[in-house]
């Protein structure tokens, strides 16, 4: 029997083309004969229940928890990553694992009264057809279901991934030039799946971490003005902290507090401050009324029924 010279994965942007016996990008996804199968199929390398704020989701069932869940991998190779021990090739020998099958983790959600699962911590597109499956009984038992993502969708994923998925936080992590710089990728498939999900049905939280001297204004201000016209509600910016290959210093308080003012010339109606004490409330963008107060500790939500109790306009989100 002869065996396809190639095999395509399409699983992300980069298209991987697999010899039989051959590996990924990501290290994740291997040819054996006429099939490409996913490494440790079930192998949780992470599982934590989390406030849905830690995603960070604040407009998509704000106060609950949600059970978060990674397999092993990713196919960007950011020199800043928060998570590499469970995302990098050169850590994948030692990861430890611990095998569930989709429905026991759907069992593991439901005994813990978690109204969602997170797919999250490493990156899930490449482990996306677990996902596919667990998100599959999870809309059986009536659970909602987040990606957290660094958004490198191929066209293929994006179609398949869609239906499954109800509250999205995907990342942009700079200009072109950063993703090439400091991602090992690119950050054009990036847009084109803000701009395919951001009119769609399911909920899209934007993050970008901000590093000092690196993310200028300027920077953030072409972002703010793209994630605008896509129709962008709610932008999270985030202060870097040293990590992995990356121990530029950490990002001052004062240096995040210019960059959100400069975000909010863009008009993104929701924008907020991460990892920082700054304001990270939500307020209605047409009266200013205080509609959710948060802290590090505590969640007051104000708002009834996705609507200003004050001047009555509807305020993106999913609220209960
Ligand atoms: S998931 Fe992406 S990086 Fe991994 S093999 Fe598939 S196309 Fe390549």
């Amino acid at each position: 029997m002869s065996t396809t010279e190639y095999l395509v994965c399409d699983f992300c942007y980069r298209h991987c083309r697999l010899k039989d016996g051959g590996i990924g990008f990501c290290g994740v996804r291997e040819r054996s004969g006429d099939t490409i199968f996913t490494h440790n199929y079930g192998g949780l390398v992470s599982s934590a229940i989390d406030p849905v704020e830690k995603k960070p989701l604040y407009h998509f069932l704000p106060g609950t928890n949600t059970l978060s869940i990674a397999m092993f991998g990713c196919n960007l190779t950011c020199t800043f990553c928060q998570n590499y021990a469970i995302s990098q090739r050169a850590w994948e020998e030692g990861a430890q694992r611990t095998y569930y099958t989709a429905r026991e983790v759907v069992q593991l959600a439901v005994d813990n009264r978690c109204p969602s699962i997170s797919f999250t911590y490493s990156e899930p597109l490449v482990w996306q057809d677990y996902m596919v499956e667990v998100a599959t009984f999870a809309k059986r038992e009536g659970l909602k279901t987040i990606m957290v993502t660094n958004g490198t969708f191929s066209e293929e994923s994006l179609i398949r991934i869609s239906p499954y998925i109800d509250a999205f936080n995907i990342d942009i992590k700079g200009d072109e030039a950063f993703y090439r710089n400091y991602c090992g990728g690119s950050g054009h498939p990036v847009w084109n799946a803000i701009e395919h999900i951001a009119p769609s049905r399911a909920h899209l939280e934007i993050t970008t971490m901000i590093m000092e001297g690196v993310h200028t204004r300027e920077m953030i201000s072409s972002i703010g003005r793209h994630l605008y016209s896509a129709g962008v509600q709610v932008w999270h910016l985030s202060r870097y902290f040293p990590r992995y290959q990356e121990q530029k210093r950490e990002t001052s308080e004062h240096y995040l507090k210019e960059v959100v003012q400069e975000a909010q010339e863009s008009m993104v109606p929701f924008i907020y401050p991460g990892n920082s004490s700054l304001d990270q409330n939500t307020y209605c963008p047409y009266c200013r009324t205080l509609l959710v107060r948060r802290s590090w500790v505590s969640l007051e939500s104000i708002i009834d029924h996705s609507n200003c109790p004050v001047c009555g306009r509807h305020i993106y989100g999913t609220w209960s």
